[in-house]
């Protein structure tokens, strides 16, 4: 018998992307995720060595959305996130955050919720898509790793930031390439250091109003983290923006250099990571885009708010949006 369920390819196993394809598949649809990274997660991820561990995207998240609220519920629940209470400091003026914001994170390490989630679909890692074209069977994809992909799919979902979106979408769709492109992503230089002994000044985080630095934290404080004291350094957008192509050697000498005036002790390593679209500048107005005529559509954090939840719930709405226009099975 011929396959009736909807076939859907999800390009980016970011959490937009893995909400997306939970979801349709929940609903019945055949999910396929393919990833360009060596494993899920996108912008809530860890980087992992010998020894040490680092959250070098997402920092927390918070929740505000009633249906977010269960999700991260069930996240708790599977033990893969935990609220984080750091003592937090204001650095060059201005006032901490409220201290009713409850933050979390992912335990043992910021992508456990993705893995997760990436847990029930089926992903393929390591697969970049830089093709996609529309053939009388369905949409095609095609990747730099494995060249022409022979499966046939009804609908595709772009999981992906913004500009990435609009390279794929430009040959076909030049007007939705256009409006995605339109949304500016700021980039952030991110440095992670390592210590043989604790460093505790007094705060676990703090957010810096002055200098290249706009946010440092203990990521050795979060629940759950094993191996070397880790800290986390970024810089400000416009810091970043300004020294984008810069080597990372410099970077990480400015970098240092700002930490090391805040009091902080030197590393014993120094690792450095350049994001090129770490968060939207401007969110849009709609949550996600679903384009029927051609069962294409887009999510990402870029079309919610710029964060975790914005992700999760973009993906969310993709998905409602497809469901209400075809229906998963026959
Ligand atoms: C430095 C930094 C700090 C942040 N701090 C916070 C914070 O404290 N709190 C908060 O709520 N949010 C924070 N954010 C934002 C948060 O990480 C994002 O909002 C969220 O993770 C975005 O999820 P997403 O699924 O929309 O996109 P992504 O996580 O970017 O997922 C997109 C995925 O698509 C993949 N991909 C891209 N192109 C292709 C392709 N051609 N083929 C296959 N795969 C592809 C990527 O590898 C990626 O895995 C931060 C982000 C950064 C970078």
């Amino acid at each position: 018998m011929p396959e009736t369920r909807l076939n859907v390819a999800v390009i980016g196993a970011g959490l937009a992307g893995l909400s997306c394809g939970r979801h349709l598949q929940n609903a019945g649809c055949r999910i396929t995720v393919f990833e360009k990274a060596r494993g899920p997660g996108g912008r809530m991820s860890t980087r992992r060595a010998d020894g040490w561990q680092c959250d070098h995207g997402a920092q927390y998240f918070t929740v505000r959305d009633s249906a977010f609220r269960e999700e991260v519920a069930r996240w708790e629940a599977a033990g893969v996130a935990a609220p984080w209470e750091p003592k937090l400091a204001v650095i060059g003026g201005g006032k901490a955050e409220p201290d009713s914001v409850v933050r979390f994170v992912g335990v043992p390490r910021m992508s456990a919720p993705a893995a997760w989630l990436a847990g029930g679909l089926a992903v393929h890692s390591g697969v970049t898509i830089d093709d996609m074209r529309h053939e009388a069977e369905g949409w095609r994809l095609r990747s730099k790793e494995l060249g022409l992909h022979a499966e046939r799919y009804d609908a595709v979902v772009l999981a992906v930031p913004a500009p990435q979106a609009a390279v794929l979408l430009e040959p076909l769709l030049p007007l939705t390439a256009m409006q995605s492109n339109a949304v500016a992503m700021l980039p952030s230089w991110t440095l992670m250091l390592r210590f043989a002994q604790p460093y505790k000044p007094g705060y676990d985080a703090a957010f810096i109003n002055d200098g290249p630095l706009r946010w440092i934290a203990r990521d050795s404080s979060k629940p759950g983290r094993a191996g070397s004291e880790v800290w986390v350094l970024q810089a400000s957008a416009e810091w970043s923006a300004a020294h984008i192509e810069d080597d990372e050697t410099l970077v990480k000498v400015l970098l240092l250099d700002a930490f090391a005036k805040l009091g902080g002790p030197a590393p014993e390593g120094v690792t450095a990571h350049r994001w090129r679209y770490a968060k939207a500048g401007a969110a849009s107005s709609r949550q996600a885009v679903w384009l029927p005529a051609v069962q294409v559509g887009l999510c990402g954090d870029w079309l919610g708010g710029g964060r975790v939840e914005d992700a999760w719930l973009s993906g969310l709405a993709l998905a409602a949006k497809v469901l209400a226009r075809t229906p998963c099975l026959p």
